[in-house]
């Protein structure tokens, strides 16, 4: 059975005011778009698009705010909406006057934080590409005092927004969204656990659970993150799906460029090994390790599959409970 069915996937709902740059992130990240493809995407007049792919670990919905049209229209169940959300992500972007997406932006969390305490309120000050640096912080610093001053002044200190410069013509945008989802998973600490028992006892320097779509990192182990790395897995993924997309499929053959059997092994130029290996439908591993450790690949492989077995039982416990107090619940 598929440990990840839908109803642990974690719920995302993006929003900002039109031409932020939603449908942009949704390509990028989700959709393999390239960025320059984005300035040609059109825009839609519609408040609520659904994403509906299936082939990811995150599921998640798009909300516009077109001017003349009141999201807050009664017909409109938001409440059930926000009900059903792990984290809403406000798209704010950082090249244009922001005083407006400002007050959307406070509008929109008092009243989800109203329906829904427990939504974690994501901020991405987008499009940051242009800026130095200083330019960045400086916005960062500005609008994080502005927000939480909205809030202070409404007497709402207690909802926590987090903020994040993002930018689809770099990585930026991979790493805020592995942070969002990181948080809607409970299971992390028992992944980054497991993670850091499978490399210790192989002789791995760092590992990463990605969901293969999106190549979003759900985990990783307790070890420092550099970008670089991140990046190389990255591009890791693409080689493997592209080749596989073009060449590993012929005509009436039905299936995905990614199953059970997928693995890449790549050498790079400093005697690193770079090992990937598929985890479940949505989930691969990607390693680094020297050359040396990799020639007792037997071992890793042993210990690679107790890993594999290890994550298939705790999202499947997980899934047990939720289905016995389903029951209980419907007594
Ligand atoms: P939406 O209305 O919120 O869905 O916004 P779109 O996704 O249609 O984006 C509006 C414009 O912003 C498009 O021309 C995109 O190419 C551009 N855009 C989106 N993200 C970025 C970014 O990170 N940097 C830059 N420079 N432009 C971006």
């Amino acid at each position: 059975s598929d440990p990840f069915s839908c109803e642990v996937k974690p719920r995302i709902l993006l929003m900002g005011l039109r031409r932020s740059g939603k449908s942009s992130i949704q390509k990028v990240v989700f959709h393999k778009m390239s960025p320059n493809e984005t300035l040609f995407l059109e825009s839609t007049n519609k408040i609520c698009r659904e994403d509906v792919s299936n082939s990811s670990f995150v599921s998640f919905q798009i909300w516009d705010f077109p001017g003349q049209i009141d999201f807050f229209d009664p017909t409109f169940d938001y409440e059930m909406i926000f009900r059903g959300t792990g984290a809403l992500i406000f798209v704010i972007d950082s090249q244009d006057d922001y005083v407006e997406a400002l007050s959307r932006l406070h509008l929109t969390v008092t009243r989800a934080y109203k329906v829904n305490p427990d939504i974690n309120f994501e901020v991405f000050i987008h499009k940051v590409d242009g800026l130095s640096d200083d330019r960045k912080i400086e916005k960062q610093r500005d609008i994080h005092k502005r927000a939480n001053d909205d809030l202070a002044d409404a007497g709402l200190e207690r909802i926590h927004l987090s903020f994040y410069l993002t930018s689809i013509y770099d990585h930026s945008i991979f790493e805020a969204f592995s942070k969002v989802v990181q948080k809607l998973i409970p299971q992390l600490p028992t992944l980054e656990n497991l993670l850091n028992i499978f490399i210790s006892n192989s002789g791995i320097e760092k590992a990463f659970l990605f969901d293969v779509v999106s190549k979003i990192y759900i985990a990783t182990d307790s070890s420092p993150v550099d970008m670089q790395t991140y990046e190389l897995c990255c591009d890791m993924i693409d080689v493997v799906i592209d080749i596989s997309c073009i060449y590993g499929l012929t005509g009436d053959e039905v299936g995905t460029p990614y199953d059970k059997e997928s693995m890449a092994i790549i050498h790079l130029n400093n005697t690193t090994v770079m090992y990937l290996k598929e985890v479940t439908k949505f989930l691969a591993l990607v390693c680094f390790l020297r050359e040396e450790s990799f020639e007792r690949k037997g071992l890793i492989d042993y210990n690679f599959h107790c890993f594999k077995k290890a994550i298939e039982e705790v999202f499947d416990v997980r899934l047990k409970v939720q289905r016995s107090r389903k029951l209980l619940s419907q007594r």
